[in-house]
């Protein structure tokens, strides 16, 4: 077995990513940025041209707004979507917009995946990094202090790959899941699904808006991808067949015609697919020198279209915590505290998906009619509106239960530790994961003396100048204190860095 590298800061520890989806190219990204030697090795020729994930979430366009590129090259790409509207029978029971996100990003973006793989791609080039494409990792071994990696190459030749962590971004069949024997628990839902990505004329509502449809036979959604082209989806009877069909453009038309309003037509399809929903997640998304990122680590609905949200941001919080402790710059409990964090989140994504899978598919007419009345009360409220759309754009997302959190927000105003906090510039942008200090004052400058090795620069304007918050790389709060008492921001730094 390879013995791991020195960590230092100019001889940092190297990662092998197994798998050039969004995730791989992410974590990718990320780590080049930090000055980590990257490998990553895709098996696939080329990059999907399939349309899979549509959306780009707030939270994950404010975490990409830190790369070279920022979050515009993605927005160029796209199409900004601001509302949802929910309909049952021929009412409108509801709607969620999207104006209200107290995020730069007040909006869905809609992007085909194959989009968001190719900014990613190039971007990654950009950096010197080139994915080694029709490399397949087809067997590896993790030893105490390094990994090694046995890749298949174009020409079919074998060749040892080592390196000192490995991260399995291989999506849900994943060979890194299942060579630590992680267990992929959950279930498969026994109904079919239809996708189906069209150009469409009629739909009746602006391009900009998603709808909803809770019809008597079923679920039938329709994004926008841009103007005058749609993603559908829809829930179908169980087929019986080993895989769910994939469907005629006339089947999809009859979905349309039964389950929409009236006028809408179907022409052109881009991609007609049958799937069944998976909703699986392992325990833990750390084995030693091996981690678990994205599909390999969690699979769920497609309803909320969380997927790959959720997998891109297990990268940006694995990327800061790896490179600081692979450079000597922070101690191993960051790394250690990655399999919480995102385990937790990746068990709200499933629970949120499995409900509104269940609201949306259910055909019992009494749960129809409860669901229809409460969803229309509880929809016309601002507060629940809001709610949801904060939920969805994922600006909610946060750690209240880690390891790295401490002290607490109490009689100030602002963020508590483990959620995220808004700057007027991104955090963590610069070539080394560094943690941002908010606060005014000369404790807070004392301590940004003390601390310059793992602190940016300079001070940001805090939520309220009573506190000191201390930020981490990503965005969310680490630790909160009252503006005269800074020993406990003092003594974390300390424990960061020993
Ligand atoms: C039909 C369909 C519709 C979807 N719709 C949505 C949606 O609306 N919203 C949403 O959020 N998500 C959706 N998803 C899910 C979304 O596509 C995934 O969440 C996302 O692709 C996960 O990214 P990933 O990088 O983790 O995995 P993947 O995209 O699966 O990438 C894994 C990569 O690893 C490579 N690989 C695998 N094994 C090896 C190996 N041994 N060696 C080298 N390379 C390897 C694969 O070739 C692949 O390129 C959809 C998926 C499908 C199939």
């Amino acid at each position: 077995m390879t013995k791991g590298q020195s960590t230092t800061e100019g001889n940092p520890q190297s990662v092998v990513i197994v798998g050039a989806g969004p995730v791989g190219l992410t974590l990718a990204i990320e780590l080049t940025r930090f000055g980590i030697p990257v490998q990553i090795v895709e098996k696939a020729a080329a990059r999907t041209d399939k349309s899979k994930a549509l959306v780009l979430w707030s939270r994950t366009l404010e975490l990409l707004e830190r790369q070279p590129g920022g979050a515009t090259d993605f927005i160029e790409a796209g199409f900004k979507v601001g509302a949802v509207n929910f309909i049952s029978g021929d009412k409108l029971i509801g709607r969620a917009t999207m104006a209200s996100v107290a995020s730069a990003y007040p909006y869905a973006l809609m992007i085909p995946q194959a989009e968001t793989e190719r900014v990613l791609e190039e971007r990654l080039a950009s950096l010197g990094v080139t994915v080694r494409r029709q490399s397949e990792v087809t067997s590896l071994s993790l030893g105490d202090d390094g990994v090694e990696a046995v890749l298949r190459g174009p020409d079919g030749a074998e060749e040892k790959l080592s390196a000192d962590w490995l991260v399995g971004c291989d999506g849900a069949h994943s060979l890194v899941r299942h060579t630590v024997g992680a267990p992929f628990t959950g279930k498969t839902m026994d109904s079919d699904w239809m996708l189906a990505d069209v150009h469409m004329s009629g739909y009746p509502v602006p391009d900009s808006e998603v709808t909803i449809y809770w019809h008597r036979d079923g679920a039938f959604v329709i994004f926008p991808i841009s103007p005058g082209r749609y993603r559908l989806l829809a829930d179908m009877p169980p087929s019986g067949q080993a895989q769910a069909p994939e469907p005629t453009l006339e089947q999809v038309q009859a979905i349309i015609d039964r389950r929409g309003p009236a006028g809408m037509t179907a022409y052109d399809p881009v991609w007609l697919a049958g799937f069944r929903i998976n909703g699986r997640k392992v325990s833990s998304y750390r084995f030693g020198r091996a981690f678990l990122c994205g599909d390999a680590a969690h699979v769920h609905s497609p309803a909320g279209g969380q997927g790959m949200n959720t997998g891109m941001q297990d990268a940006f919080n694995l990327a800061w915590k790896l490179a600081m402790v692979s450079k000597g710059r922070g101690r191993d409990d960051l790394i250690d505290s990655f399999s919480p964090e995102r385990s937790y989140v990746g068990d709200q994504v499933l629970k949120n998906a499995d409900r509104l899978t269940m609201i949306g598919t259910n055909k019992n007419p009494v749960f129809r009619g409860v669901r229809d009345v409460v969803g229309h009360v509880m929809l016309g409220l601002s507060p629940v509106q809001h709610t949801l759309a904060d939920t969805m754009t994922e600006i909610t997302v946060g750690y209240p239960e880690s390891p790295l959190n401490t002290g607490s927000a109490s009689g100030l105003k602002g963020p508590a530790p483990g959620q995220r906090i808004m700057s007027d510039r991104p955090f963590g942008a610069g070539a080394d994961p560094r943690f941002a200090l908010m606060a005014s004052g000369e404790a807070a400058a004392t301590l940004l003396a003390r601390h310059a090795a793992v602190l940016e620069p300079d001070l940001r304007t805090p939520p309220d100048p009573k506190g000191i918050w201390l930020v981490r790389p990503d965005g969310y709060v680490a630790a909160v204190a009252e503006h005269g008492d800074p020993v406990l921001i003092e003594a974390y730094l300390n424990w960061l860095t020993t």
